[in-house]
């Protein structure tokens, strides 16, 4: 099976922050592969704006260095990095004074789609809004896409909100979370409202419990003083991990339609239950496996941050009020895994031998690496020895589907074509990330309180002991980091 690429329409991509780490890493390696599969028409440009004074070609030659460094070699044709790299030009614009403005303002085009994508620390995000609608340069035509993370608490996302609203409505807000761009996780709603199979079974009369998690095995180094002041809560749980859950357990939305969508996902996060300590356990590397603490490398000694976190959260609705769902994440952990887990329950009556190999259905949908769903099933063990049984996984990894070892399109690939396509199913609404702040800030303000202390972890694990612990209380127990 190969993908299928369907162009889009001509646009300007105005790209804020083109000089930073994201733009080099993922905005314009996407753009480039996106422009190899000929996705991008001839009209589409990309502009890059920043404070830098950089002109067209200089920034060409960042170009190509973000393109050498972060695209596989065999997309790296010279031909079309030079037919992309003409399509790119660069402003010097400042978000916080006048220069810059007026050459954006002439440079740019009305009769296509204006994207502005918004690369550059939060703190500017609001003077940058403003600035495009004072100098003419948005209009009805334009779409602004931010990066995360959209605020640190409800007080300051609402600012951020309004402060946007000044000047873009909501249906031209793009707010990003990579993680909605992957392939897995839109699978994972086609698994769930284009089969009958799971669909009847997708409730607590079925399912144990879910388990979400996202394990990373690097530390906080060259992030540490941002990281000390966010922790693992603000920067995984409350937005990635929160999408992930929404889309687990959401209701089908009557039409894949963006607001009929978001919609579901709200009323999900409007019935988690508030969440006590009890159910919260935090944890910060220590040092060990040749690397340093999280406290050197955030370089605060008293650091009470959290680099791990895990929560057992119930949903106070019909379809899951006695299902919990465990949600885990940290930094420093022993492989890099983010994966779903929907645990069914056994049989209610086994007619075979009691311990005889069976194990209750489990499907498993990875985001990384090797993004697929496998579904866990007991078979008989082949052969002439009895009735035995064994556990089988069908495995379903996508990158087998797809012809001649085609690499998965990045999440950013995406998300951005669908920015210029007008479709924001995959992004986050307004009154979502309020919702998502309004339940995860209680609980901060909870152990800030009480300053509680995370429990010191050895990297290359699974976290702390007490985070097993929050399982096995349960008669339950996390999947394996390792398998
Ligand atoms: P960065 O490396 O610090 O880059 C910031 C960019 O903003 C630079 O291009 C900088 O260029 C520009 N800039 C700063 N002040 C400006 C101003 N007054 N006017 C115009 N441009 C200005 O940051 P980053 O890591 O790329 O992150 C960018 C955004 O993405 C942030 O919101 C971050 O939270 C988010 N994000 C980043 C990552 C990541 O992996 N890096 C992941 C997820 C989200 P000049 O100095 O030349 O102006």
């Amino acid at each position: 099976m190969v993908s299928r690429t369907i162009p889009v329409d001509d646009f300007d991509l105005i790209l804020f922050g083109a000089t930073g780490d994201l733009a080099k890493r993922k905005i314009i390696p996407s753009l480039y592969r996106r422009f190899l599969a000929g996705q991008m028409p001839e009209g589409a440009r990309v502009i890059g704006a920043a404070r830098s004074e950089l002109d067209d070609e200089a920034f060409r030659k960042e170009v190509r260095e973000a393109i050498a460094e972060f695209v596989s070699k065999p997309k790296r044709k010279p031909e079309v990095i030079d037919a992309f790299c003409e399509r790119c030009s660069y402003i010097a614009v400042d978000a916080m004074g006048d220069a810059g403005w007026k050459e954006l303002h002439d440079s740019v085009r009305d009769e296509v789609c204006k994207a502005f994508y918004f690369s550059v620390a939060p703190g500017i995000f609001g003077p940058l809004a403003k600035k495009l609608r004072e100098h003419g340069i948005a209009c009805e035509n334009s779409r602004l896409v931010v990066e995360k993370p959209f605020g640190t608490d409800l007080e300051t996302a609402r600012k951020l909100n309004a402060e946007l609203a000044a000047s873009f409505d909501e249906h031209q807000i793009y707010r990003i979370d990579h993680f909605l761009g992957k392939e897995t996780v839109q699978n994972l709603m086609a698994v769930r409202f284009a089969n009958v199979l799971f669909e009847p079974l997708w409730n607590e009369r079925y399912i144990d419990h879910v388990q979400i998690t996202v394990a990373e095995t690097v530390g906080v180094a060259g992030r540490g003083s941002y990281y000390d002041k966010s922790g693992a809560m603000r920067d995984m749980v409350q937005n990635h991990l929160m999408q992930l859950l929404c889309l687990t357990a959401m209701e089908p939305p009557n039409r894949y339609d963006a607001d009929m969508l978001r919609d579901e996902k709200l009323k999900v996060i409007r019935a988690l239950d508030p969440l006590p300590l009890s159910d919260v356990v935090r944890g910060q590397y220590k040092e060990g496996d040749g690397h340093p603490s999280y406290r050197e490398e955030a370089e605060n000694e008293d650091s009470l941050t959290e680099s791990f976190i895990a929560l057992k959260v119930g949903i106070s609705n019909w379809r899951w009020k006695h299902t919990p769902f465990y949600l885990r994440t940290g930094k420093r952990m022993s492989r890099r895994v983010s994966e779903i887990v929907i645990q069914f329950k056994e049989t209610p009556h086994s007619i075979f031998e009691r311990d005889n190999g069976s194990q209750a259905n489990a499907l498993t949908i990875r985001l990384q690496p090797d993004e697929g769903i496998d579904m866990s099933v007991t078979i008989k063990e082949p052969g002439p020895g009895g009735m035995r049984l064994i556990n089988v996984p069908l495995d379903m990894t996508f990158a087998d589907a797809l012809d001649g070892g085609d690499e998965i399109p990045d999440a950013y690939e995406r998300l951005i074509m669908d920015v210029i396509r007008g479709n924001q199913t995959l992004f986050m609404r307004g009154d979502e990330v309020e919702a998502a702040w309004a339940w995860t800030d209680p609980i901060i303000e909870a152990w800030t309180e009480k300053r509680d202390r995370p429990h010191g972890y050895a990297p290359g694990t699974s976290g702390p002991e007490e985070a097993l612990m929050l399982m096995h209380r349960d008669n339950r127990r996390w999947r394996d980091l390792d398998i």
